[in-house]
Parts: C-alpha cells; structure tokens; sequence
C-alpha cells in the first residue's frame, strides 16, 4: 500500500470564506501516483470546515446565512467562550459544517456524485491555517 500526505494552506481575506479545493486534491492525488484507494481531507483547525457539496454561488450564500443564524458572530460577548477571543460562533459553524470529508479514488479520480466538489469553509480568516489531504492505496 502507498501512502502520501500534503498540506494545503489558506489565508482568506474575510473572516468567512468558502473555497473550492477539489482541483488541489486532484493534483494530489496526480502526485501521489495512487489509483484506488481513499483520500481524507480535513481542516487542521477547530474554526474551519471541510465539506463536500454543489459549487453554486447562491448555495455558498444561503448556507453563510444559515450559519449566521445558527451562530451569528455578533454580539461577541454573548458567548462564555469569548473571554480574550471573539470566535466562539466559528468552532460552533465548524461543528455544524464537519471537520473532514473521504471520497473514493477510482482508476485515479475522485469517484464524485453528481455536482459533488470539495470545500474550504473559513469561519475564523485572515490568518494562515491549513488543510491536510492524505492518501492512501495502490
Ligand atoms: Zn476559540
């Protein structure tokens, strides 16, 4: 069994921000040399996302409107965790849109559903954070 591992990095320039990774993972995967096998991505952050779901400019919208409903980020001071940081509601938005996603590889290609791409989701921005792919088959 091969085995290969990356990070990627971010720095969004908002404190939200939602970014379509699956070319990168692609081009890991093309690296990796592996064929079939699993591919896990998953944010190395408590304030950050990854996720798979349709690239749609108005989706990407209504879910940061839903998140903010969910765990808006004002008022800060509403949240016990905000003693000293005000990110309280980006470790809950991160809890509600999941840590990592796993998708098949299949003759060297993520094996996606229709519409199917992978996401950065960013709750808590404007600082490097990163994402880590790691591969594993044949
Ligand atoms: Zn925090």
């Amino acid at each position: 069994m091969k085995s290969y591992r990356e990070e990627l990095w971010f720095n969004t320039p908002d404190r939200r921000n939602y970014i379509n990774i699956t070319e990168e993972v692609e081009k890991a995967i093309a690296k990796s040399g592996i064929k079939e096998g699993i591919c896990l991505v998953n944010a190395m952050h408590i304030t950050s996302s990854v996720f798979v779901n349709d690239d749609e400019s108005g989706l990407i919208a209504d879910y940061d409107e839903w998140l903010e409903k969910l765990a808006p980020h004002e008022p800060v001071k509403k949240y016990r965790h905000n003693v000293g940081e005000d990110n309280a509601d980006a470790h809950m938005k991160r809890q509600i849109m999941g840590r990592e996603s796993v998708v098949a590889i299949t003759d060297g290609k993520l094996d996606f559903g229709p519409w199917e791409q992978i996401f950065y989701g960013e709750f808590d921005g404007r600082r490097r954070k990163r994402v880590l792919v790691k591969i594993i088959g044949e």
